[in-house]
């Protein structure tokens, strides 16, 4: 899955501050929705690696608080957690990382390149015309 590259952890300074990170959300969808002339935003999609920084909850919380009185007012926010997904330069695999251990769990090695979990994307918008 490719998206719009919110944020991701390169970008951090000394916190992660989940309400500016939804501020420059509804800044980016509301100029695509008046690029489409959409008069609303039905359903907005994101998706979150673990690795982000980026607390769920907060991110939800933060998306209802500023939603209102926004384009976004009315529209379902969906967020989908992205597990984090190495290859091991090793033995070549790809695994996607359960849990907290950093290791390939086909081989035990630490020598892990970081394909995914690492960022905020924003997947997708619907809007209504
Ligand atoms: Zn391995």
């Amino acid at each position: 899955m490719n998206g719009y590259l919110l944020y991701n952890y390169e970008k951090k300074g000394d916190f992660v501050h989940e309400y500016s990170i939804v501020q420059s959300l509804i800044d980016l969808i509301e100029e695509n929705a008046k690029n489409n002339d959409a008069k609303k935003v039905t359903k907005v999609e994101v998706k979150v690696g673990v690795l982000s920084g980026v607390e769920i909850e907060l991110l939800e919380t933060a998306f209802n608080t500023f939603k209102e009185g926004t384009i976004c007012e009315d529209s379902e926010f969906i967020v989908y957690k992205q597990e984090v997904v190495v290859r091991c330069k090793e033995c070549e695999k790809e695994s996607s990382l359960q849990n907290e251990e950093y290791s390939c769990p086909h081989c035990g090695s630490y020598n892990l390149e970081v394909l995914d979990g690492e960022e905020m994307y924003l997947m997708s918008l619907e809007l209504e015309t």
